[in-house]
């Protein structure tokens, strides 16, 4: 196992130590207490060999458990050619303060290979996959009870079934092997909304965000998320179905799509869908019909519109470009899009920052939701939805024999209907985004030293691990 190794100031995990570090100074903790937040509990790196047409290959990959105050250890698994350990340890930092800050019951954990997956086909990724799968159960860093990985950048349903099964074989005698991760397709004991879930949870925190007069004043947004100007960065699982969600039920207009290549943008409003339906067509959106393309995507960012959603990767506005965003509100729907510094100019500019450890919380709150329904070994509404529908039912008959008038179809079906699993998904992913704003909202409001969300949103992620810390003091 490698010890964390030193992090320069501008490496990820130091730009995340610095923002927490702010955190600390206003709670007043004492060092040593502090200090057991931030260090990072462990780190698995792994080497190991698989023979790839013909040639052994040595690929690397790490796992890192940030802390264990709750188990198990939540985060994603991400495969990328630029992965290192800094990143996964920085990672895994935020999973921390983002279960904390959500309200979900798990320590802070984050995986990562460094492959690039484009290069291998699907039974060579099947192949590596199960490898490393096979590391993480041997060293005890894969586990339904205590470390649970999920999908991220580079992994979706596909390679967590792979790991599922891995897991299972390894271990038949486990009545709760589906546990060992989420983000599985449906069949194989997924949960209905988890694949959206993050895209979902940008915009819902949106939406809560939109429900606050003071905090749109401070933003110098007027009210209304219907016709406001977005640009995305990223149109991959969060940025696509953000970017989808935003414009099909609030209206907004998407006026640019930022990818790696370039970006698309009309100001009149891109169809996502269609603009996602061209893209995996061809490749590319570069000879999107509905829109203009340019190379330029670095400079994208910096075009004027009301709300920025940065979906991509980590450090995307640093120091270097943060003078020239011209965004009113960034939501970081990527992990750590913005660095120390820049989020620092950005805040003197008077643009409000809506933090990475709430608006991307949305996967691992579903994630939560699956994992809870693998252990209790059945769907969601299950039991209850059709004697719900029986008794809906016979308060619509009440309700008009006692009204004497007969209800429309779609209030009697409203009244009617049992709630379905993607029902209560959504349904507890909303609760979830909205109570975690309105905390941070209260925390921003109620204490003069806290001059930001993203300070809110640690404070708040802090103070609950500190006292859990507290509580049952350091074994
Ligand atoms: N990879 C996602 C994240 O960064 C999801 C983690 C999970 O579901 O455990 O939050």
């Amino acid at each position: 196992m490698a010890n964390k190794k030193q992090s320069s100031a501008s490496s990820f995990s130091s730009n995340v130590d610095r923002m927490v570090d702010h955190a600390f100074s206003i709670l007043n903790l004492d060092a040593g207490t502090a200090q057991a937040i931030k260090a990072c509990d462990s780190v698995l790196q792994v080497k190991f060999p698989v023979k790839i047409r013909g040639e052994i290959q040595t690929f690397t990959g790490w796992r890192a458990v940030h802390s264990t105050h709750r188990l198990p250890a939540k985060g994603g698994i991400r495969f990328a050619a630029y992965s290192d350990q800094d990143e996964v340890e920085a990672l895994a930092a935020l999973m921390t303060y983002k279960c904390a800050l959500v309200d979900v019951p798990f320590g802070g954990s984050k995986g990562a290979l460094h492959i690039d997956p484009s290069q291998y086909s699907r039974d060579e990724m099947q192949l590596i996959t199960r490898r490393y799968t096979l590391e993480l159960v041997r060293k005890g860093f894969l586990n339904p009870a205590t470390n649970v990985p999920a999908p991220d950048v580079g992994t979706g349903q596909r390679e967590m079934a792979w790991i599922a099964d891995t897991y299972k074989h390894l271990n038949p005698e486990d009545i709760n092997y589906q546990a060992c991760v989420t983000g599985k397709p449906v069949q194989q004991g997924g949960i209905r909304g988890r694949v959206e879930a993050t895209g979902r949870g940008v915009q819902y925190a949106i939406r809560e965000f939109f429900r606050h007069p003071r905090d749109l004043t401070a933003a110098n947004l007027s009210a209304g998320l219907a016709g406001k100007r977005v640009i995305v960065q990223g149109l991959g699982n969060v940025g696509y179905h953000a970017a989808k969600f935003l414009q099909e039920e609030d209206d907004v207009k998407i006026t640019a799509i930022i990818e790696y290549d370039g970006v698309i943008s009309n100001e009149n409003g891109l169809n996502v869908e269609e603009v996602y339906r061209f893209k995996i067509e061809h490749g590319s959106f570069k000879e999107f019909p509905g829109g203009t393309f340019s190379p330029d995507n670095k400079g994208a960012l910096e075009m004027e519109c009301d709300i920025l959603i940065p979906a991509a990767l980590e450090r995307q506005i640093s120091k270097e470009n943060a003078s020239r965003i011209q965004a009113k509100l960034i939501v970081e729907a990527a992990n750590g899009p913005i660095t120390f510094d820049a989020d620092k100019i950005l805040r003197d500019k008077g643009i409000v920052i809506m933090p990475d450890v709430y608006v991307n919380a949305g996967g691992v709150t579903v994630s939560y939701f699956e994992w809870i329904r693998n252990l209790s070994h059945i769907r969601f509404g299950r039991m209850e939805r059709r004697y719900d529908e029986l008794r809906g039912n016979e308060y619509a008959t009440l309700l008009e024999e006692a009204t004497g008038s007969k209800l429309s179809a779609s209030t009697r079906s409203m009244i009617v209907r049992g709630a379905s699993e993607l029902d209560l998904v959504r349904s507890g992913l909303d609760d979830t985004m909205r109570n975690a704003y309105q905390e941070m909202h209260e925390t921003l409001h109620s204490n003069d030293k806290i001059a930001d969300l993203r300070t809110a949103a640690f404070v708040i992620a802090i103070r609950k691990i500190s006292r859990s810390y507290l509580d049952v003091g350091i074994y």
